[in-house]
Parts: C-alpha cells; structure tokens; sequence
C-alpha cells in the first residue's frame, strides 16, 4: 500500500520530506513515509474541526452502519493489513491477522455506544425541567505507541468517534503504516472528510504541534511515562484533558503455598512474550523465600528453552536501536547489583537485527535500578520476600501500576493482597488475562483514565446541565 496520509478524507503526502521505516529483523529500509510539518498538523485539525458539527449531529443509525462497514473492511482486509503491520514490528503475520479481527470487533462493540449516551432527566415538574446530556468534546489526538500500532489506535478513535468527537490520529514513526491503512478504511467506509484524519511524524515536531493546539479538546496518548509528562505539561498550560496509558512494572508475588510450575510458567511466557516490549510484561517476580531455590531453578531452566529458531519457545529481535541499548544497559546493571540466574547476553546472528538472550537476575532486595524502572524488553528480577506484608511493601514500591498478579491457594491470602495491591489489573492464579470490556489503565505513573470496555467512553463525552423554564 502506498504511504501517505489521511487529511479532509483524501490522500496527501505532506510538506516536510520522508523518514525511513526501518525493519527490526534486518534493519533495512522498508519504506519511506512523509514527514508531517506543523502545516499538515494544522490542516489535519482544521479538517477535524470542520467536520465535527456534522459528525455529532449525524444520526446514531448512519454513524453506527459506517462503524459496521468500516469493521467489515478491516475484516476484508486482515491479510494485507497484517503484512505490512508485522514487517513495521518485527512479528508473524499470523499474529496480526488475529489482531486485525480483534479490532474489527472492537469497533462493533463501540457502535453500541453511539446511540446510548443519552442524559439523565433530573426533575420535570410543572415550572420547568432540568436534564444532563452528554456531549462530545471536539477534537481528538490520538497517540498510539509502536509496540500496539492497530489496537491501541482502534482502543482510542473507536470510543472517540462513538461519542461524536473528530480525530486527528497521530501514527507511531516507528510503525506507522497500521493505523494510515485503518483511517483510509474509514474514508472507504463511507465516514465523512475529516471526522478521522491521520498522519505520521516525528514526535517532538508533529506530535507537540498536535498535543500543543489550541483546538485540540483531548489527548489520548500511549507511550513512555517520561513521554507522557511532557505532553501533560503542555496540556496542562491550556487546561486540556488527557488520557494517558503509560508504563509499568508489574510483578508476579509467589506465596509459599501457590501451586509454583503454573507460577513459574506464567512469569516467564508474560516477561518474555515479544522480547518483553508489553507495557504489562512481568518484569518483577516476587517469591516467599522458603520457595526461593525451586522457583529460581525452575524459572532458569523455562528460560533456557527459548532460541531464536525455537518455534514453540522463540525470541524474536528488538524493536529498534533504543530499546536494544536500553536493555544492555539495564543488563549490565544487573550483573553489578545481582545474580545472574539466566541469559544475559547478546546473540550475534548473521544478517541483522538485535537480538538478546531473555535475561534473569537474582537480587537480595529490590534497590537495584533494573527493580524499579521499565525496561522493555527481555529482562526478569526475581525478589525474595518473608512475611506477606513484605511482599506487598516490594509489589506497591515502584513508580507504575499496570498490572499485578498473585499465586496462592489461600483465598484469604488473596483477597487480602488485591485490596493492598496498587494496581489498575489483578490476576490471581492465572495471568495475562484481557477483555474488551473490561477497564484497562492504572495508577500512579502508569498514566490517567482507562481504555477498554464502557469505561473508555467517559473522558470523550463531556456533561451539560440544561435547565428549562416556562
Ligand atoms: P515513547 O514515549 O518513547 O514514544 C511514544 C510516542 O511519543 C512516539 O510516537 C513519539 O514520536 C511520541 N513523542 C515523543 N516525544 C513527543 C513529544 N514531545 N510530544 C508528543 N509526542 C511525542 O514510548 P515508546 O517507547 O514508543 O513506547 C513504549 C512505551 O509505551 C512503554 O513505556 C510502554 O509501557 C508504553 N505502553 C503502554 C501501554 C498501556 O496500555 N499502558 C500500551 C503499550 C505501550
């Protein structure tokens, strides 16, 4: 498919050059894609603030048959959006064919909200009547990350354009070509110019001219928490809400009466499941200490199955230079201030791409860096702990709060350990669980709002109090 973008609901191909795609698997030049310039930022939003009267006032049956077709034509489209999706990412095509299903659906659940956002009425008596509608807020940014190009960019427009905003979606540079084939989907759907728009571009030009207009109601942004902050910073200063799904740290707490190879197995396939690029990967395991030698053998010798042409078992290359850089880093860290208990090294492979061993280390505390901050990609601390209160204290001691998850066959225990956990999702006895419908977002640095379900709705309407008298 030829790059380009989407603007007033044709193809343009901006005024500020092209960037190189690069391929993580060999670190070839896959494409080139125009560069957004403020000037295609600006009229990417003009357009969406042109078409926002008619699009809210647009029927909910007409709005919900384009939401229907446009979800029939991702569905028709599966293939070629997975081929070009997976070669940005460095994934199986297969993968992304699942994926584009799964967002197909996921814009059939939000046309069930297009025509529910009706108010409440709050008093009707003979003087007067007094009503609260929900209305849609104007123009949306959308910002997904790389790592999630096509559901995180259906995770925000779906709900968005369901309560009647416009979008001026913002690819990731580093993936971009998901989300431009989803808006050009949208146009062939029949959804009128301008209602979804979008463009790719470096993130400190298009992205801060998009984050930083006046016209702009909402950013809707998933990436860094260090991302994150500058971009609440500049709407802070405009008073502009935002929703932001950010990083995490999740840990794994492993009780001493947990069933520990469904424990164990769980750590590993979620910490290492796309080289640990999720935001929700296990990173931290957190283990009673009378376990502690059966879980890290157990856990070492799970890890030392996969290789990169292991089919059940793969590692798959680093998505980009920074990441791979970012995990030598944290790596080496770790073999200053821990145990190394598996991995921990680079894998030379001919013909390109960055490849590293799924890393463990064993740490006598969590004050090691590697404990605390994100690292994203393929590296695993294992913790130990002595009483149940400890395990909490290290599970809630970080700066995220994505997700958590517990092993125990102690419901009390359990039960227990939720209420205390500071975290937007909590597995117990299972893991990696997700569900459309369900809230997805956390405290702390983790980020503001949540994605998912009807709880996504709420940051896109806004309430007006109507009073009507005689
Ligand atoms: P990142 O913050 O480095 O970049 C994200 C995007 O922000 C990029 O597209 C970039 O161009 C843009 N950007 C950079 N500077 C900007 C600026 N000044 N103004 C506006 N935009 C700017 O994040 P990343 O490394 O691309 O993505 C990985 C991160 O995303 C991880 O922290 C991960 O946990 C998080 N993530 C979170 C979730 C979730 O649901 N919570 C899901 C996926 C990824």
């Amino acid at each position: 498919m030829k790059q380009h973008f989407i603007i007033d609901g044709k193809k343009t191909q901006g005024r500020n050059g092209t960037f190189d795609v690069i391929s993580p698997r060999d670190q070839s030049i896959l494409h080139s894609m125009p560069n957004a310039s403020e000037a295609d930022v600006l009229d990417a939003v003009e357009a969406a603030q042109r078409a926002f009267p008619l699009w809210r006032n647009m029927g909910g049956v007409e709005r919900q048959k384009l939401f229907l077709a446009w979800a029939d034509l991702i569905d028709a489209n599966r293939d070629m959006i997975a081929a070009e999706v997976s070669v940005e990412m460095g994934v199986l095509k297969d993968d992304v064919v699942g994926t584009a299903g799964y967002i197909a659906d996921m814009i059939r659940y939000y046309s069930g909200f297009i025509v529910t956002n009706y108010g409440d009425v709050l008093s009707f008596e003979d003087d007067h009547m007094n009503v609260v509608v929900n209305e849609p807020l104007g123009v949306i940014a959308a910002m997904p990350p790389w790592n999630s190009p096509i559901e995180s960019t259906i995770q925000k427009c779906a709900p968005a354009l369901a309560a009647g905003n416009t979008v001026v979606l913002r690819v990731p540079e580093e993936a971009p070509s998901g989300g431009l084939i989803l808006a050009q989907l949208a146009v062939e759907a029949g959804f009128p110019a301008g209602v979804l728009n979008a463009l790719a571009g470096m993130g400190p030009e298009s992205g801060e001219a998009l984050v930083g207009h006046q016209k702009v109601r909402l950013v809707s942004f998933t990436g860094s928490a260090p991302t994150g902050r500058i971009i609440a910073r500049t709407c802070a200063e405009q008073m502009k809400p935002v929703v932001m799904e950010l990083g995490g740290k999740s840990p794994v707490i492993i009780f001493d009466d947990a069933r520990i190879a469904d424990a164990i197995e769980s750590s590993v396939s979620s910490a290492f499941c796309f080289q640990g690029q999720i935001c929700c990967a296990t990173t931290r395991v957190l283990v009673h200490e009378s376990i502690l030698d059966e879980v890290v053998k157990g856990i070492a010798e799970r890890v030392e199955r996969y290789d990169v042409d292991n089919e059940a078992f793969p590692i798959g290359p680093l998505f980009n230079d920074k990441v791979f850089h970012t995990v030598e880093k944290f790596v080496a860290q770790g073999k200053k201030d821990g145990t190394l208990v598996a991995g921990g090294g680079v894998i030379e492979r001919e013909g390109g791409g960055r490849y590293h061993q799924p890393t463990v280390f064993l740490f006598k505390d969590d004050s090691s860096v590697v404990c605390k901050e994100e690292i994203f990609g393929p590296v695993l601390a294992i913790i130990p702990f002595s009483s149940d209160e400890e395990a909490i204290t290290i599970a809630n001691n970080v700066d995220y709060g994505l997700a958590a998850t517990v092993y125990s066959e102690n419901r009390q225990r359990i039960f227990k350990t939720i209420r205390q956990l500071e975290s937007g999702t909590v597995w117990a006895n299972c893991n990696f669980k997700f569900n459309m419908h369900m809230p997805w977002g956390g405290p702390k640095s983790t980020g503001i709002g949540r994605e998912f379900g009807k709880y996504a709705m709420k940051p896109y309407l806004q309430e007006k109090n109507i009073w009507i008298g005689n």
